[in-house]
């Protein structure tokens, strides 16, 4: 019989991330799918009673805690210590955690002390006759790995961003506190601060609801025989900052940096997207002076509904590769889209 314990850790603000949601609502459904198996929470953080309320309505039967100052900030000894404490106090036989950076560095420790497995980028958790799989892609998200294991505890990471999250409603959870002892050499390391870029800066958004691709027509020669760079790069900003979208961009643009053209200071190579870039997930996609070509739109796999604008009536945009290609110049769609998001967000 699976005991599965759902593992999360806490905010700053003493409340539950969407990511430990969409873990519950996957360790939920398993839990639902496999006959006898029991559900448990586990949570670690300062404090944690507002955060199992918040979930209080869930399928678990159980909540176990582990609190205080020593578990506030992310550090690997204090959160693997906690982890095996609560794994142990819940006798988990499955975990279940979101694959925070915070509990990435933490869950293939959690499953070695426990003399477990773990399995890292999970997309999927599903079980058949009482047997439990997991999904997860390979070869940059090109081919879909489903696997077993028959060693327990076995440690699940869920990629953040995979799942719909739990709406398990609130209510008032009996927590039983885990105490958990540590040594001097356990609480070694500080976090002093966090640093984190700008809102302007900070260009690449897993969870926004749009991913707004820009290819390299941006810098290329417009109508009137000149590059309009300045220009494009104030454009592209003012849309991303009002549609709080995430950029996205494609490789030619990326690589014009390292042929000594000039380019958009804010891309990098983090932003392509394609067959040699990265395939995010996000529920639109808007591409602008790209031409759609199959390295590139092999990265927009998991974007839902996509749109493309491109003066160039037989892109690749306009062979089945878009829902909707508008055959436009993206500096003036842009420059409109701008100003009615302005005089949106000003009424
Ligand atoms: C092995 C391999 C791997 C690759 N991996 C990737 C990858 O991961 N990601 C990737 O993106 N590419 C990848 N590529 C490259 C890919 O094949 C294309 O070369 C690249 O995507 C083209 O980028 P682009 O569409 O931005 O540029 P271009 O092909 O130069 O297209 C620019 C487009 O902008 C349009 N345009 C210009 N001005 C305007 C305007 N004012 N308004 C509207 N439209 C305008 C033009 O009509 C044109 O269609 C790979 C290639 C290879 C061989």
């Amino acid at each position: 019989m699976e005991t599965i314990l759902v593992l999360a850790h806490t905010e700053a603000d003493g409340s539950l991330a969407r990511s430990v949601r969409e873990a519950l609502h996957a360790a939920a459904t398993l839990h639902k799918s496999l006959a006898g198996s029991k559900l448990v929470v586990g949570l670690i953080g300062d404090k944690v009673q507002t955060a199992a309320n918040s979930i209080a309505a869930s399928p678990a039967t159980k909540y176990f805690g582990v609190t205080g100052a020593d578990f506030t900030q992310s550090r690997y000894a204090t959160d693997v210590a906690a982890a095996e404490a609560i794994s142990q106090a819940g006798q988990a036989t499955v975990i279940v955690a979101p694959a925070t950076s915070r509990w990435a560095r933490v869950l293939p420790g959690v499953a070695q002390r426990l003399g477990g497995r773990a399995d890292t980028h999970v997309t999927g958790v599903a079980a058949a006759d009482g047997k439990i799989s997991v999904s997860r892609w390979y070869y940059r998200q090109r081919m879909e790995g489903t696997l077993t294991r028959t060693l327990r505890p076995w440690v699940i990471g869920i990629d953040p961003g995979s799942q719909t999250a739990c709406d398990c409603g609130a209510g008032a959870a009996v927590v039983e506190m885990v105490a958990v002892t540590l040594t001097d050499a356990a609480r070694r390391t500080t976090v002093v601060g966090l640093r984190e870029p700008q809102a302007d800066a900070q260009t690449i958004r897993p969870d926004a609801q749009l991913l707004f691709v820009t290819g390299a027509g941006w810098t290329k020669k417009q109508a009137d025989g000149q590059t309009h760079v300045p220009e494009a790069e104030k454009l592209i900003l003012g849309f991303l900052k009002q549609a709080r979208a995430s950029l996205g961009s494609s490789k030619s643009l990326v690589d014009l940096g390292g042929e000594g053209q000039t380019v958009l200071p804010f891309l990098s190579h983090l932003n392509q997207i394609g067959q040699t870039g990265a395939t995010p997930r996000h529920a639109k996609g808007l591409s602008t002076c790209c031409h759609g070509e199959e390295p590139h739109t092999v990265g927009w796999r998991f974007i839902n509904e996509r749109r493309a604008i491109s003066l160039d009536p037989n892109c690749g945009w306009a062979r089945g590769k878009a829902d909707v290609l508008y055959v436009a110049d993206a500096f003036a769609v842009i420059t409109k889209v701008n100003e009615l998001l302005a005089a949106g967000s000003a009424a």
